[in-house]
């Protein structure tokens, strides 16, 4: 067996998500499921900046919706479960609020070909986004 256990199903050998979900790259995890991960981003742009992926590969988030809609909603309800343990909402699961971005494509930004949600908050949020 690899050091990182055994091969996911699902997982692309090159892919930096796929391979922080497996162990081989390490993670500041702080959130997990059987389906979905959430970890601290390396370069983090608010007080809290957490990627929420699937566990399992899929290159954006209209792939994701296309392939496993309930994995979607996993995903999301995990977003909505590290802010309320980040302390980013209460009791109403709103106040005072978070912003979840998610990039497509070179023009938004996209770098990681896993799709990921930008969990961010702590701080006031300007709109438009940049
Ligand atoms: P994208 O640009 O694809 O929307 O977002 C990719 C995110 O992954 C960026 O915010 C970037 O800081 C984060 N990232 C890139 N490499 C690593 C890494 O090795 N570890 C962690 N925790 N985050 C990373
Ligand atoms: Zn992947």
């Amino acid at each position: 067996m690899r050091a990182g256990g055994p091969i996911r199903v699902g997982a692309v050998s090159d892919c930096l998500f796929c391979r922080m979900v497996a162990g081989d790259v390490p993670a500041d995890v702080v959130h997990q499921t059987d389906r979905v991960f959430a970890f601290r981003d390396i370069n983090p742009q608010a007080p809290t900046h957490v990627l929420v992926i699937p566990k399992e590969h899929h290159p954006t988030v209209a792939a994701l919706a296309a392939a496993d809609p309930g994995l979607l909603g996993a995903v999301v309800g995990a977003a909505q479960t590290v802010a309320v343990q980040e302390g980013l909402v209460g009791d109403d699961g709103v106040e005072p609020g978070y912003r979840v971005v998610t990039n497509t494509g070179p023009q938004a930004g996209q770098t990681v070909h896993h799709v990921h949600l930008h969990l961010l908050g702590g701080r006031r949020l300007s709109w438009p986004p940049g």
